[in-house]
């Protein structure tokens, strides 16, 4: 239902019958009073923003805060659903969701790594680990905008259902010489990279400390586990 159509005012208040002079009076009166309005909505919001602000000590850094480009439809992402800015990363150590909701063993296996790429002056950290289902659904939303269809955008974006990003099974390395780093050497401590088409995206795959890891996917499209 659209909610701003419902509230368009009606059509009586431009109805005709009173002088010019009444009317350009009448004129002057709604829009000081439109102003009236928007300065009380301004103390109004200023007011919220600054409880929203006092909130945040209490309950957490996620609290009153919006990712730039989150979209007002209730599915909006922030720190609790795993979010990360694009173009950010966060430690390893950090307690965030994004962190501290990855599966144990492949938790485990990352600081393992973390500790001898750290010896070869290389600093493991997360792009993208845990994702909330609501999350990722707003990145599959972006991506099919951006990508142009739900086909392309399946290249590269899991669904809430399918993303082994949902169930804390991957997580995105960077930035590049990190992720790099983990390519070539990952596989000492089970840890793969499984898409040819996204150099930072990695899974625990045990086996592949004696065996070396699994031949990768042209991209998520062609991996049988993401087939929706
Ligand atoms: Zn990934």
């Amino acid at each position: 239902m659209n909610t701003i159509t419902e509230h368009r005012p009606p059509a009586a208040v431009v109805r005709r019958g009173p002088s010019r002079a009444v009317r350009q009076r009448r004129a002057l009166a709604v829009v000081v009073g439109v102003a009236a309005i928007a300065a009380a909505g301004v103390l109004a919001v200023t007011a919220v923003q600054q409880a929203g602000s006092a909130n945040a000590l209490v309950q957490g850094p996620t609290a009153g805060t919006v990712p730039a480009g989150a979209e007002a439809d209730g599915g909006t992402p922030d720190a609790s659903d795993g979010y990360i800015a694009d173009g950010e990363t966060i430690s390893l150590y950090d307690g965030a969701p994004a962190v501290s909701g990855l599966d144990p063993a492949l938790r485990e296996a990352l600081l393992a790594a973390a500790a001898a790429a750290s010896d070869d002056g290389v600093e493991l950290r997360v792009a993208s680990g845990w994702r909330s289902p609501r999350y990722q659904s707003w990145l599959l939303e972006r991506a099919v905008q951006q990508y142009g269809s739900a086909e392309e955008a399946g290249r590269w974006v899991g669904t809430p259902e399918t993303s082994l990003h949902v169930k804390g099974q991957a997580v995105d390395i960077g930035p590049f010489d990190s992720s790099d780093w983990l390519d070539r050497k990952g596989d000492a401590f089970g840890l793969c990279r499984t898409y040819e088409n996204e150099t930072w995206h990695f899974e625990l795959f045990p086996e592949a400390v004696d065996q070396g890891c699994p031949q990768m996917y042209a991209d998520a499209a062609e991996d049988p586990r993401m087939q929706r």
